[in-house]
């Protein structure tokens, strides 16, 4: 297969080439930030380091000049199982793809080397290692390359983390093809690194590209880890066959909480290092093909997958710092559809890391920064803050608005004077003599029932029940505020036990006021503990729509199953969340969804239309209003050879209702005989004078125009061949 020439032109490349190379290819319709400005570098022959967030669109910035240049571009890119997975996609939509690494037999490498040096591909991934090597070099030298790219260019750091000691050989390529622009890419922010990838590339005079890390689909939610368990089910009701990961910390954890959640009738599988390789293998696979949506994981999960529309990612236990936290989390939602980040926030997971750390290996300075880290880790879980300012500022970018998606911004607190219930809670645990944790504190409080309470008497201090004005949730927010500020303490060491400080001393008996940040009153319920808000009401629209994207998402699968092909690399959720809403009934229509270039109108186009028409059909007998199903079944019953007055009678509509819903269909790219209705001539002629009117068009003003001579069907035809044209 080899690309035609149509927008290649290979001296001077123009924006307009790289647009129209967006369309037809990815059927996208305009760039996101900073692509076109990094592809015209590219195209200057310029080197650039690029800064975009996972998920913001860095392959399009290499993928674009690789097809619309002469020659084949050169990509690094250090995660093998990736490479198939990109290829596979870019095959699908049309662009010769290939790549060489060490899973592949030396005959199929002969095989990729004949076809690269024929000109056929476009685009060649390759590993560090092959690249450098010496049988490699002579290949190198005889090929026309366009670009390089190496993407995760952190990876040539010693100070980031997936440090790849092959990555610093790469500097060869500089030195060796001077006059080939290079970009280096990374979702990584650390400036010592990206410095590094600058010196150790040996990048000309690079132009920086610094897009900026906000995921605004993302919304970022902390929750208080008590019966975290609990929560989880709650949140996955919520958003039922979504394929999310949970992160642990410990291996046990993975497992237990899989299990736990297939006894509770959902679909998880554990992932970590410890798994034979041959199941993680599998477990990763199934994630991929949405055959199992959740995946219970420690950090070695997530790094080598591309999965677009992955939709929640859930911390079970806090992570060790911020950069990890929003690595983790950049893994959800790249579609650019609405996801999810959930995390759990326990002091006992802050003291776990303490100890690991102090118990490490590191040198003090290294332990200190570890902590600090950690520090502003759990900052962040607590402070009363935007979320997503305080992670945006950690990496130097300045925010200076409320992000209206994340839990602080939906429920903003407000401070008020918590003296009051501050000792309600300090004198409490005195009263039961310091032996209680957080939960059966906030049940005393709350005056709950509950065996344990009875068993030990709580039932009868002073304090029992006396702070039922606050729900379960609203105790643990006032709670985890009094430990930062050092009114209680927490035993680590027995049972977590509460104490209260000398601080809190003061509180309870010297009246030493205490300011405390409330969330606003959300409708707390007696007996809905830990539950998270509910889900407004749908509309009849929304509805319908989800009906076909669920109809969409498994007429996808089927497809990915007969081709053995992930289900995304068909279209991903934003493609037919977009279909969905659309309602695509012709090819031309099917072209404006965002997401369907050429090569896919030609794979799926009609499998997809078909099923639209037939859910529009449907729904239309159901007697629901779908905008275009009147005119597809005046077109469905003229296409199976009844006379236009045969559909007005069967329809009970009139006949121009009938020629009308034909014209809309032809403007929407059905075929038609158009001369049944117009000859070309008359068409020319009608055409002719549409500039003269103005959209929407007034058919009387246009058979007056013309006295009379044309009758309103050829009127209509003619508008709907320009219009149709124009599209
Ligand atoms: P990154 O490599 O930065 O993590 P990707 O290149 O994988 O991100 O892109 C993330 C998603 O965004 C992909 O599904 C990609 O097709 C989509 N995408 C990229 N550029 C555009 C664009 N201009 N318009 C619409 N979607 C885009
Ligand atoms: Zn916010």
């Amino acid at each position: 297969m080899r690309i035609e020439n149509e927008i290649q032109p290979a001296l001077f490349m123009t924006l307009a080439h790289a647009s129209s190379a967006l369309k037809k290819y990815f059927g996208y319709d305009r760039f996101r930030p900073l692509q076109a400005e990094i592809i015209q570098t590219v195209y200057d022959k310029k080197d650039a380091l690029v800064l975009m967030p996972t998920g913001g669109g860095k392959s399009i910035c290499y993928q674009i000049p690789a097809i619309t240049m002469d020659g084949v571009a050169v990509i690094v890119s250090p995660l093998i199982a990736l490479m198939k997975d990109q290829v596979e996609g870019l095959s699908e939509n049309g662009i010769p793809a290939a790549y060489i690494n060490s899973t592949l037999t030396p005959e199929q490498t002969r095989n990729v080397e004949n076809a690269l040096l024929a000109g056929y591909v476009k685009l060649l991934y390759v590993s560090p290692e092959k690249l450098v090597s010496q049988g490699f070099q002579p290949l190198l030298k005889r090929l026309k390359i366009s670009l390089f790219a190496v993407d995760e260019a952190h990876c040539i750091s010693a100070w980031g983390h997936d440090f790849r000691p092959e990555y610093t050989q790469l500097r060869f390529l500089k030195e060796q093809f001077p006059d080939v622009p290079m970009l280096a890419l990374t979702a990584t922010a650390d400036k010592l690194t990206r410095k590094d990838i600058v010196d150790q590339l040996q990048l000309r005079d690079p132009v920086w590209f610094v897009a900026s890390f906000d995921r605004p689909n993302i919304k970022l939610t902390v929750r208080p880890g008590q019966r975290r368990f609990e929560q989880i089910v709650d949140f996955l009701k919520q958003h039922p066959n979504q394929s999310g990961i949970i992160y642990c910390l410990a291996r046990k954890t993975c497992e237990e909480l899989a299990e736990k959640l297939n006894a509770r009738g959902f679909r998880a599988a554990h992932y970590h290092a410890e798994v034979p390789p041959a199941q993680r293998s599998k477990t990763q696979e199934d994630f991929i093909n949405d055959r199992t949506p959740i995946i219970c994981a420690t950090i070695a999960f997530g790094m080598g997958i591309d999965k677009s529309n992955v939709r929640f990612v859930i911390h079970y236990n806090l992570p060790r710092n911020l950069e990890g936290y929003y690595q983790e989390v950049g893994r959800c939602g790249r579609d650019g559809l609405p996801a999810e980040a959930l995390l759990f926030f326990s002091y006992q997971d802050v003291m776990v890391y303490r100890d690991m750390i102090e118990q490490g290996e590191a040198s003090p300075e290294q332990k200190a920064l570890k902590v600090a880290k950690l520090e502003r880790m759990y900052q962040f879980a607590e402070a009363p803050v935007c979320r997503r300012k305080t992670v945006l500022f950690y990496f130097g970018e300045p925010y200076d608005r409320s992000c209206g998606n994340c839990d602080v911004c939906l429920n903003p607190p407000r401070q008020f004077d918590g003296t009051v219930a501050a000792q309600k809670a300090l004198s409490a645990i005195l009263r039961t003599g310091e032996k209680v944790g957080m939960n059966l504190l906030i049940d005393i409080l709350r005056g709950s029932r509950r065996q344990e309470v009875i068993e030990n008497n709580f039932h009868q201090i002073k304090t029992y029940g006396a702070g039922k004005e606050y729900a379960y949730d609203d105790w643990l927010f006032l709670l985890s505020q009094m430990l930062h500020t050092g009114l209680i303490e927490i035993a680590y060491d027995a049972q977590n036990q509460l104490r209260v400080t000398e601080e809190g001393r003061k509180v309870l008996f010297e009246g030493k006021k205490v300011p405390l940040a409330m969330p606003q009153p959300k409708a707390a319920k007696p007996g809905e503990k830990g539950r998270l808000p509910h889900i407004p009401e749908k509309s009849k629209s929304q509805l319908l729509k989800e009906d076909l994207f669920n109809r969409l998402v498994a007429l996808r699968r089927s497809i990915a199953q007969q081709q053995g092909v992930p289900p995304y690399l068909i279209f991903n959720d934003a493609t037919l969340d977009d279909m969905a809403d659309k309602r695509p009934l012709t090819d031309a229509d099917i072209l404006q969804v965002s997401g369907v270039g050429e090569r896919k109108l030609q794979l799926y186009g009609d499998a997809f239309i078909g099923e639209i028409r037939r859910f529009v059909l449907e729904k239309k007998d159901e007697g629901a209003r779908v905008t275009g199903s009147s005119q597809l079944v005046t077109w469905e019953l003229f296409k199976k050879g009844h006379t236009l007055n045969e559909i007005a009678e069967m329809r009970q509509i009139s006949a121009q209702s009938v020629t009308t819903h034909l014209a809309q269909m032809y403007e929407r790219g059905e075929t038609l005989d158009l001369d049944r209705w117009v000859s070309p001539e008359e068409c020319d002629i009608i055409q002719g004078a549409l500039p003269l009117f103005e959209e929407p068009y007034q058919m009387k003003a246009i058979y007056e125009h013309f006295n009379e001579r044309y009758n309103y069907d050829k009127i209509r035809f003619a508008i709907a061949d320009a219009r149709r044209a124009r599209k």
